[in-house]
């Protein structure tokens, strides 16, 4: 028996057989492995594994040993000719139902947007309601429901964003939210995206969605790919056979938008000519059964139906545990399965193949026989391109260099290009705060505005540029495709920290924020690695940390900055490789998971959606100087600023303890008025409220090199990493209204006679940071994902100690230079 692992590339086999069990089979042969399929091996990732493969046209990768489960024959030696045409005949033409009367009077239309990953659905939804949700070309982008409205020739669609799904049935979290989504919130019109390139993998969600009966409208996307292939679909026709109206569509520029809405007005006045409910009728055995349970479900008033029962009754019979759990208290449930039973035996015995497998395998020949009728030229996708660039990105010499190469630019741009736009605002900070300082009258006022607002604020609003560079970078690398190959190449080192090639996306998209990066780890099945990617997230630097890094290593190493700032990431990375094996050995047991991600043809991101992205970072970043910032920067600047201090009330042995600690530069320099006003300017700050819990708290930064100012902003950061600088910037004040904050940290105090920072402790400084326990939106986003505080006490505990082990370590080695 061959199996398809064993396969070289440039082979072509035909699968014959699904070894294995659960929800892994189930998803491999949703995604095409069924019997009678034509498949070829096209590539191994550098280290033989996994291997990549070409099925109906897209492709996908395998690790080795799940191939090993697939069974496959040459396709010389498959003669068993199984044809499928008459598939076509299958459709089963049942006028029955027009869609169950409904009358409404009020013009709301509630839309969803379902289909497969990465078809366009989310580019769609930002087209139609305005909105500006993150896009990307891999599976698993968006998570949870977005909602967004808009208004449509006297209607208001409130049109609902979901996850992508390749199938109705209930693993990944995402299929389980779909799943209930439908359930529960009963949209009153479905948009079932697909996608044109894809198009017979994509009609299998269609064909499931067909059997649940709801009003719906298929968009068929990425309809220029289609023409651009030269094929040709007559999809008036296809439309008509499944008995849902189809409307070609180009999300990414809203061509066919505007038609697609009108036909779902249509459709929810129940006006369309050919939307009529067909069955995807199967082979004889499992249609008998299928009726036979349907006819079960129909007749019993107490099933809920919020599912057609033709529906139920094919997911009942497939097992699936999200309609097992709905039946399984119904006091019928053990007779239901006993026919279950019954009617598997006998669809096994006739077919010699179980349910599941024979139920998708007639799924795809429906698909095969209504598209071979309506479908001229193969999908043979404009993968010339795709093939070329793969050649290198996924090849065993290159790959890995070629990523660390790209990343070494992401940083390099971000840190060295975004220096010059950074300038600009610097000055234009600078220049407003010495008109304040002139113009305005001495006062608390002037302190809160100068210190407070302006050195809180401006220190942090500067690293705008920075930020916008690095999401460039992540941007472009998901919306062309490049993210899933570096998943694909990651996958066996991924392996080797007990992970998996997808999380590597989450732990890349953490370098822009952690919160969307943990969320997107529901693409992840399972959960063991799932929560390790969780965990380990917080070491991506995320891009809040940004004007941390700018801000100490422009100011202590200025000669090679960017080999600095990507020395602190790549630190973050084996943190969290070497968190991962721990968590691996001590936490988590081993476990396998099924590693089946496609490979989306590269498509070049269109400057509209890049720009799109670009504008809603950079509003979210200023709203959040705006909002959380300023207020963290004001109450930092009223704990430091209160309560006020006469020249009498300081003790005059503070006096002579300050005094015996001056330079002599500044008692030689400074007339005896200056030098009290230091000495008051000093006991100020030190004796504030901030300053007294400071102070309290210093002994455990002090062996970091570290003063009381650097502990108070450390711990502002739970709020945002960003507070971390606007702290530094309230609470070191200088002398110079005009200064920029990174000279400040230089300037020797004519105090203390030192400056607030050293080389050594900045980098100790920037370690902590790196490392330390995240900010509150990530915190909560740990506990909720993982569905436990636990896990968020865990990361600000572990975080913290390792973050001040590594610091000091730093600190410790870096004064020795
Ligand atoms: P989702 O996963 O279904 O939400 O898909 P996205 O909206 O994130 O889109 C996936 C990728 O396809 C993105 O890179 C889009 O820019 C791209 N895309 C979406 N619609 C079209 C289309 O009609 N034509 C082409 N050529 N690309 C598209
Ligand atoms: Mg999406």
């Amino acid at each position: 028996m061959l199996r398809l692992s064993e396969l070289k590339p440039g082979e072509r086999a035909i699968v014959t057989k699904v070894h294995g069990h659960g929800a892994f089979r189930k998803r491999v042969m949703e995604m095409g492995f069924v019997r009678g399929r034509e498949v070829s091996c096209i590539l191994n990732a550098p280290l033989q594994d996994p291997v990549k493969y070409a099925l109906m046209g897209f492709e996908l990768s395998l690790r080795r040993s799940e191939a090993e489960m697939i069974q496959v024959e040459r396709v010389s030696d498959y003669h068993s000719a199984e044809t499928r045409a008459e598939a076509a005949d299958h459709i089963s033409k049942n006028n029955e139902t027009e869609q169950n009367g409904r009358l409404r009077s009020d013009k709301i239309i509630n839309v969803a947007l379902i289909g497969n990953p990465n078809c366009g659905k989310t580019s769609l939804f930002n087209i139609a309601s305005g909105a500006r949700e993150h896009t990307g070309n891999y599976a698993g982008v968006t998570v949870g429901a977005k909602a967004g409205t808009m208004h449509f020739k006297g209607y208001r669609f409130n049109i609902v964003d979901l996850p992508g799904t390749y199938s109705l049935s209930a693993y990944s979290p995402e299929e389980l939210y779909v799943m209930r989504y439908l359930r529960e919130e009963t949209p009153d019109v479905i948009i079932n995206v697909i996608d044109a390139t894809n198009i017979e993998r994509n009609l299998y969600l269609t064909t499931e969605l067909i059997e649940m009966n709801r009003p719906m409208v298929i968009d068929l996307n990425m309809f220029d790919e289609l023409k651009r292939a030269n094929v040709k679909l007559d999809y008036e026709s296809l439309g008509k056979m499944l008995g849902v109206p189809i409307i070609p569509t180009i999300a990414s520029t809203g061509w066919g938008v505007e038609d697609l809405l009108d036909t779902v007005v249509k459709i929810y006045e129940m006006n369309h000519p050919y939307t009529k409910h067909i069955h995807v009728s199967t082979g004889p055995e499992i249609e008998r059964a299928v009726s036979r349970l349907n006819k079960e479900f129909k007749t019993d008033e107490s099933v809920d139906l919020h599912f057609s029962p033709r529906f139920l009754a094919i997911k009942f019979l497939e097992k699936d545990p999200e309609i097992e759990a709905q039946l399984r208290h119904h006091p019928k449930y053990k007779e239901w399965s006993a026919i279950r039973e019954e009617e598997n035996a006998k669809i096994e015995k006739a077919l010699q193949e179980d349910t599941v497998s024979a139920i998708s395998g007639d799924r795809y020949g429906f698909i095969q026989g209504a598209l071979a009728e309506t479908m001229e030229g193969s999908l043979a996708r404009d993968e010339k391109t795709t093939k070329i660039i793969d050649a290198f990105v996924t090849n065993k010499l290159f790959g890995f260099p070629l990523f660390l190469c790209v990343m070494l630019l992401m940083f390099w741009a971000t840190f060295q290009v975004g220096s010059y736009p950074m300038e600009w605002i610097e000055s234009l900070v600078s220049w407003l705060s010495g008109i304040i300082g002139k113009t305005m009258q001495e006062g608390p006022l002037k302190d809160l505005i100068l210190d407070g607002i302006i050195g809180g604020v401006g220190g942090v609003i500067v690293f705008l540029p920075n930020i916008l560079i690095l999401y460039a970078f992540i941007s472009f690398m998901e919306d062309s495709g490049y993210m899933a190959r570096v998943a694909f190449i990651m996958d066996k080192i991924m392996h080797r920290m007990g992970l998996h090639g997808k999380s590597f996306i989450p732990l890349v998209m953490g370098f822009g924020c952690n919160v969307p990066a943990i969320m997107s780890t529901r693409i992840i099945e399972s959960r063991s690695s799932r929560l390790i990617t969780i965990l380990i997230n917080p070491f991506m630097s995320c891009s809040a940390r940004i004007p941390i890094y700018v801000l100490l290593v422009g100011a202590f190493f200025p000669k090679h900055g960017e080999l600095v700032f990507f020395g602190l990431y790549a630190l973050g990375v084996i943190v969290a490789v070497i968190t991962a094996r721990l968590l691996r050995k001590f936490w988590f047991k081993v476990d396998e998971t099924p590693f089946v991600m496609e490979l989306p043809p590269y498509r070049m991101p269109t400057l509209k959606a890049t720009l799109r992205n670009m504008w809603s970072k950079a509003e979210q970043y200023l709203r959040k100087m705006g909002g959380l910032i300023l207020v963290a920067s004001i109450i930092i600047w009223a704990l430091s600023y209160f309560p006020r201090y006469e020249e009498e009330q300081i003790p005059e042995s503070y006096r002579t303890e300050i005094l015996s600690e001056m330079p002599t530069a500044t008692l030689s320099n400074s007339e005896g008025g200056e030098i009290n006003e230091m000495i008051l300017s000093e006991y100020q700050q030190g004796h504030s409220i901030l300053g007294s819990i400071g102070k309290f708290i210093e002994p455990t930064v002090r062996p970091l090199g570290l003063d009381w100012k650097a502990c108070v902003s450390l711990i502002a950061g739970a709020a945002a990493k960003e507070v971390v600088v606007s702290t530094l910037g309230v609470l070191y004040v200088g002398e110079d209204d005009e200064a920029m904050l990174s000279e400040r940290l230089q300037t020797v105090s004519p105090v203390t006679g030192k400056a607030p920072f050293t080389p050594a402790s900045a980098l100790a400084f920037a370690v902590f940071v790196l490392i330390y326990f995240p900010c509150i939106a990530t915190i909560t986003a740990i506990s909720r994902e993982t569905g436990s505080w636990k896990y968020a006490a865990f990361s600000v505990v572990y975080n913290t100690a390792l973050a001040w082990i590594l610091a000091f370590l730093t600190y410790r080695i870096a004064i020795l230079f």
